[in-house]
């Protein structure tokens, strides 16, 4: 069988991975010139198997109006004239119920652990090189009620199997003397020992280069995929900047670019762009004050991680402003937060990046087969989460190609 995917993103890059380890020839279609350019290039880099509840939460309602009075929110919203904007949030709002929400995080843990047991598998058998780091993740608290509410959700955690420990102010400067800074703002944290981070990037390419060489992969960068070549109603082959390309089946893995594929076949995905910005800082002697374990400021929204010798932050959700342009105010308000969590840092050396996750109004990713033509299948719609659910949804995607046994229960997940 010969497998057509587009897009040489996490997504892309780990499902043809795992259709390689199934003997399967793969063909990955990438339109830029470069694996894992587009929002796989720079994102947070947190495998974050335990904290995967959705945007989507009643709290919402409660936290809106401030984020959306506050200068430097972590949440921006500009309204557009896009029947598109308006159908994916009269979706979310719907979803901001939570029996939806437990619903939806017991869902989402089943696949997030699926992407452990497969990354560590793939970890174990290739020795993949990605700057992988797995010493926990501590979400820090400045306040006290979403405190308590973490320490409620922890509890609902533990009980669909997550381990995490509610660390009062003193605990937590102990386990990450760098947080000092906070002083008598730091209230507690939830730290998950078994939380993970990597280079994303460094990911894809890693696993490239496992395959490299063998000849039933092939990579053809420059290659952006224009349409669809139907007989009847399978998907027959590709049309490409390069001509036209014919496989057994179809993967679209494009990220926010499988919207307008999928469109194309009489589709109305609800994926929506919701924009984020990253700081890479080098490292160099600054180890003593920057954290050793990933670290979330809750109420700012910034992740930090040490990957190998870089400080990745990332932060911000933009609804409504398409483009991957850095507002220098934006930019800005990031890098003044930064600096009062951690004094000093040399951030004016840091490179700036923006990314579109490709988000669905429930944060549950699309895996399985297309409803719109026969041999087409879909993986894309992973939000803020798609390095932590891509091997897992590799899997899944796979098994069920392949006509195998699926290693959850795939139902809430497919198109
Ligand atoms: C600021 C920020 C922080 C984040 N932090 C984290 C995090 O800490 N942990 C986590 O798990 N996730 C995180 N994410 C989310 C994660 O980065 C995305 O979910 C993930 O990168 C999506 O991968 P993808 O392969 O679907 O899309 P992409 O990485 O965008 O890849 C899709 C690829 O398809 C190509 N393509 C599109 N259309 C076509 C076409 N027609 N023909 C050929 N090629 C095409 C594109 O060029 C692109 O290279 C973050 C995102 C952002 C923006």
């Amino acid at each position: 069988m010969h497998v057509c995917i587009i897009g040489a993103g996490v997504i892309g890059m780990s499902t043809a991975f795992m259709l390689r380890q199934k003997g399967v020839r793969v063909t990955v279609l990438e339109a830029g010139k470069e694996i894992a350019g587009g929002t796989s290039f720079a994102n947070g880099g947190q495998l974050s198997y335990s904290y995967v509840a959705p945007l989507a939460d009643p709290g919402v309602f409660k936290d809106l109006p401030r984020w959306l009075l506050k200068k430097d929110s972590p949440l921006r919203f500009r309204p557009a004239l896009d029947p598109q904007q308006w159908r994916w949030l009269m979706r979310f709002l719907q979803l901001c119920r939570s029996d939806v929400v437990r619903r939806t995080t017991a869902q989402m843990l089943t696949l997030s652990y699926l992407s452990r047991d497969v990354l560590r598998d793939w970890q174990a058998r290739f020795g993949l090189e990605f700057a992988h780091q797995s010493n926990g993740k501590l979400i820090v608290f400045r306040s006290t009620g979403p405190f308590e509410h973490a320490r409620e959700q922890a509890q609902l955690q533990a009980d669909l199997g997550s381990t995490q420990q509610v660390l009062e102010a003193g605990q937590v400067l102990e386990l990450e003397p760098s947080l000092q800074a906070l002083g008598t703002r730091l209230k507690g944290a939830i730290y998950t020992p078994s939380e993970e981070a990597g280079d994303t990037r460094l990911f894809c390419e890693s696993l490239h280069t496992c395959m490299q060489g063998d000849a039933d992969y092939q990579l053809l960068l420059d290659h952006a995929v224009h349409s669809f070549v139907r007989e009847g109603r399978d998907i027959r082959a590709v049309r490409t900047s390069h001509g036209e390309i014919a496989a057994d089946q179809f993967v679209v893995a494009g990220g926010m670019g499988s919207v307008g594929l999928l469109r194309q076949l009489g589709g109305q995905p609800l994926i929506y762009p919701l924009k984020g910005y990253s700081l890479s800082l080098p490292l160099d002697g600054l180890s003593q004050s920057v954290p050793a374990i990933s670290v979330t400021d809750y109420e700012r929204r910034i992740v930090y991680a040490r990957l190998g010798q870089v400080l990745r932050m990332a932060a911000m959700v933009d609804i409504g402003f398409g483009g991957l342009d850095i507002p220098p105010a934006r930019m800005a308000g990031f890098k003044q937060q930064v600096n009062e969590l951690f004094p000093g840092l040399p951030l004016e050396q840091a490179q700036t990046w923006a990314g579109l996750r490709p988000a669905t109004p429930s944060g549950k990713p699309v895996v399985g087969a297309s409803q719109l033509a026969g041999r087409l299948w879909v993986n894309a719609g992973h939000g803020a989460l798609g390095f932590t659910l891509a091997c897992g949804s590799a899997a899944v995607l796979a098994a069920r190609m392949l006509g195998e046994p699926v290693p959850i229960d795939d139902a809430p997940f497919r198109p």
